[in-house]
């Protein structure tokens, strides 16, 4: 290895011609050629960025540091995924998966040879099992709501899911149309809002594929993976955007445990009938703002005139970060795409955003399970009541003076 500093900010004499270009959107893996993305193969990279999303710079820290060699070469001996997703025919649509690598859980298989021949091409999917247990489960058990079959749900509230993990591939054109902006605009954006981090971004207008620098998903499978894309094959489905304070913490300001819970009941149930329950999981903490934004958020509603109430639930939001929220559901539809999933049958959430973003991607939407009032905790009430009031799916709408009333509790109480 050398000790220049390689820059990729513009090919290098004729080595361009090395370099293979996706084909986003081809039919096959072989027509659509892998991503490659080595830090080590400069010559051959056909993406901008590198892998492990977020994780990239701990990477750079464990170089610098000297625990990890530049040129480690990883060895994915018994890596692939334990079950088989795909190929379905929404891959070879090059407008319907546009920030996920829809061959990424099987670049060990579909680009075998290239590997041979020494090709540095990672994969950017994970599939494995795993056994879950959340004391909620257990309490709809006691409570006669689940019923364990000694199968998917065990009597000890174990519940045998698969699991993927997920980081993001940008395909920039289809990005660039999915939100109805030029391709060099949303490079230009994305180039300057990292201070400048990636180059190539608007000096190789060649290379189309970015591998960003934030947080992935994880999808958990309830029943039979297999037997998505199948149109007969009945889904449930709660797709969560990360809230750590109450996913992990139990923390009560929102519905976001809860809700997350009461969709794994729900996907527990499809499996136990046959169908498949599916929970996608996306690293989108508190709106894709952070959770230093969200943090001062709260503190804004708590300490404003009039207490913390529906009625300026959003605009406290907007006050600090500019917007309302940041988490493109845009993009969101791109998973059920690349699961073959055509129609939800049973969809655990209430936002009007997500609804509104599958249905533009063409996914139908049979039935919206919201979250039961009892699962929703007393200082929650000023979110939801603002998100009703905003649109959200629901039975029953608040009225205006509802919204005026405070019913967070106080800093110190
Ligand atoms: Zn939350």
């Amino acid at each position: 290895m050398s000790d220049h500093i390689m820059l990729t900010s513009h090919p290098r004499g004729g080595k361009m011609s090395q370099v293979a270009h996706v084909h986003w959107g081809a039919a096959t893996a072989l027509e659509r050629g892998p991503v490659v993305a080595s830090l080590t193969q400069a010559a051959q990279r056909n993406a901008i960025g590198t892998h492990s999303g977020a994780y990239s710079v701990y990477r750079a820290l464990a170089v610098a540091a000297g625990h990890l060699g530049r040129d480690h070469k990883p060895d994915y001996t018994n890596t692939a995924p334990v079950v088989n997703i795909g190929p379905h025919p929404q891959w070879a649509d090059p407008s319907k998966i546009i920030s996920l690598d829809p061959w990424g859980h099987r670049v060990g298989e579909a680009f075998a040879e290239q590997i041979a021949a020494g090709l540095d091409v990672r994969p950017s999917i994970a599939i494995t099992k795993a056994h879950i247990n959340m004391p909620e489960l257990k309490d709809a058990i006691l409570a006669g709501r689940l019923k364990p079959d000694g199968d998917i749900l065990a009597a000890n509230g174990d519940v045998r899911v698969t699991k993927a993990a997920i980081e993001p591939v940008w395909y920039l054109p289809g990005l660039a149309e999915r939100f109805g902006v030029k391709e060099s605009s949303l490079r230009r954006a994305l180039f300057e809002q990292t201070a400048g981090m990636f180059p190539e971004l608007v000096t190789r207008s060649d290379l189309k594929v970015f591998l960003p620098p934030i947080g992935g998903m994880t999808l958990y499978f309830f029943g039979d993976v297999e037997k998505l894309g199948k149109p007969e094959t009945k889904v449930a489905c709660r797709l969560h955007d990360e809230c750590n304070g109450s996913d992990v913490f139990g923390s009560d300001i929102c519905t976001c445990r809860p809700y997350l819970a009461h969709g794994i009941e729900v996907c527990i149930e499809m499996a136990q009938q046959g169908g498949v329950g599916l929970v996608v999981y996306n690293r989108k903490e508190g709106r894709a703002l952070g959770e230093v934004t969200k943090f001062l958020v709260y503190n804004a509603r708590k300490r404003q005139v009039g207490g913390d109430r529906a009625e300026t639930y959003f605009a406290r939001t907007e006050c600090v970060a500019g917007v309302q929220d940041m988490r493109f559901q845009e993009l969101m539809p791109d998973v059920f795409h690349w699961l073959g999933i055509t129609r939800i049958d049973r969809w655990a959430s209430m936002s009007d955003m997500k609804h509104g973003a599958l249905v533009a991607q063409g996914i139908e939407v049979v039935q919206r399970v919201p979250i039961p009032d009892e699962l929703i905790p007393a200082d929650a009430r000023v979110e939801m009541d603002a998100k009703k009031a905003a649109g959200y799916f629901s039975e029953s709408v608040p009225e205006a003076a509802e919204l005026l009333l405070p019913k967070g509790r106080g800093l110190d109480e």
